[in-house]
């Protein structure tokens, strides 16, 4: 039986974990990303060449049967040179969809799924449009944002145009500042036949902009209901393939959709150990087509992102139920260079545990 064959845009440590739970499926994963030593790289083959380029995608779709991402921030015409040749999943269209900020907004809207109030900034001038939406509001470029990139909180219109100035005077748009309660995420899976599996919801907590920590399931069966029917909407939509992202604020007066992303997500590392099966496995399961896996949570997890430097192992591995992923990153200030999960069938004493990472690992910044 021939060894099924999956192309990887990006070799990250999103990539480097698909690649992981390919193993012991038997999948070969090749990874296309600019550097040999790229989390990816380091545990796969790989193909060098930049994420945008044609020839290097091509060169990755010919020693492979099916391509698939792990950023979404790759130039979509060069995805949608390998149309006719091989299948990419997602589809390109949903990632040109999921990388624009404007799109992504009007494509929610138009699902009946609600969002902050928004208005386009591509001048100076469009300032003064942002009154409307109240202060403290928050510019966001449309494109290349991520883990707090290319946005700011502003308090008034002149600032806003000052600061759309220094983010590189792109097309933007200002967003109003949601007083949310809690942030969550919910992941989904779609197959071949459309079917779906939905992971149950994560509460997540960022810094600077940075997912620090996530804590699942967050057990609320009516949030469950309302999120998981957005996201089969947006997946019918898009004729989608693989796994989903959605970030969500969850507000006095509801649920607001904050950005989707297409790919594996790092509010999803906990499912390495506490699903039934993760959502790097499930994703690979999507792109080929095979049955997909149970999403539930094997009991209570959670997940502290290592940003920086990693803490010295034998500690992190002393504290009970607790698992290291070290992503073979060099440190440097506001990288991931590893995460870390805890699971616990009893909600207290994780988070007990938690608490007690969190020193090992602030000690270790200091
Ligand atoms: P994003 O890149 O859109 O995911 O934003 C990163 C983080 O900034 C979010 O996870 C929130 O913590 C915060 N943030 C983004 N947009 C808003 C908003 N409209 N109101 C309040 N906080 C926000």
């Amino acid at each position: 039986m021939t060894r099924p064959r999956v192309g990887i845009v990006g070799a990250g440590q999103l990539g480097r974990m698909l690649a992981l739970a390919g193993y012991p499926l038997g999948i070969d994963c090749t990874l296309l990303d600019t550097s040999a030593d790229a989390p990816g790289a380091q545990v796969a083959a790989s193909v060098l060449g930049s994420l945008d380029d044609p020839r290097a995608l091509a060169k990755l779709a010919d020693v492979v049967d099916v391509v698939t991402l792990e950023i979404e921030n790759v130039a979509v015409a060069a995805l949608e040179s390998l149309d006719g040749h091989i299948d990419v999943f997602p589809p390109p269209a949903a990632v040109a969809a999921a990388q624009d900020r404007l799109a992504e907004k009007r494509l929610f809207r138009s699902l009946g799924i609600p969002t902050a109030e928004f208005v386009t900034i591509d001048s100076e001038a469009d300032a003064a449009s942002a009154e409307a939406l109240g202060w403290p509001a928050i510019l966001k470029t449309r494109r290349m944002g991520y883990d707090g990139r290319g946005q700011r909180v502003v308090d008034s219109a002149a600032a806003l145009a000052a600061a759309w100035r220094e983010l590189g005077g792109v097309p933007s748009i200002a967003e109003a500042f949601v007083e949310f309660d809690r942030e969550l995420s919910l992941i989904a899976v779609q197959g071949a036949r459309d079917e779906r599996v939905f992971y149950p919801l994560a509460e997540n907590v960022h810094r600077n902009g940075i997912l620090a920590s996530t804590i699942a399931p967050y057990e609320d069966a009516e949030l469950q209901r309302k999120a998981e029917a957005w996201l089969a909407a947006i997946m019918s939509t898009l004729q989608y393939r693989g796994v989903l992202t959605v970030e969500l604020f969850h507000t006095k007066s509801g649920l607001v959709a904050n950005e989707m992303a297409p790919r594996v997500h790092n509010s999803g590392h906990w499912t390495i150990e506490g699903a039934v099966t993760s959502q790097f496995e499930n994703h690979l399961r999507a792109v080929l087509g095979w049955p997909l896996g149970d999403a539930r949570a094997r009991g209570h997890a959670a997940m502290l992102n290592l940003i920086g430097r990693l803490p010295p192992r034998d500690t992190v591995l002393g504290i009970p139920g607790a698992h290291l992923h070290d992503y073979g990153k060099s440190p440097r200030p506001q990288r991931k260079v590893g995460h870390c999960t805890l699971v616990d069938e009893d909600r207290a004493r994780l988070l007990e545990r938690l608490t007690t990472l969190r020193a090992v690992v602030s000690r270790s910044n200091q």
